[in-house]
């Protein structure tokens, strides 16, 4: 599990420069998610998006589930190991 979340700001309710994106990122022998929040501490804004590998209703494109599908960051993880 990794975590990693920085502060982008620009919120789209409040246009607070304190908005955060994480993102979050879960693999295991046969499970990988990637979870992205953006969360705003003024306001309470948030919108959360997972990408799940056992997801049946979308396929699951590690490429895309690497960016953010709010802000279209790319996820910065260092490879475990
Ligand atoms: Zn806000
Ligand atoms: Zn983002």
């Amino acid at each position: 599990m990794s975590r990693e979340r920085i502060t982008i700001g620009g919120c789209p309710k409040c246009g607070s420069a304190l908005l955060t994106c994480q993102h979050n990122h879960f693999q295991n022998d046969e499970l990988e998610i990637h979870s992205w929040e953006h969360k705003c501490p003024d306001c309470g804004f948030r919108q959360t998006e997972a990408f799940r590998s056992d997801d049946e209703d979308e396929p699951f494109d590690p490429v895309e589930a690497s960016q953010c599908p709010f802000c279209q960051r790319l996820a910065n993880d260092t490879p475990d190991g």
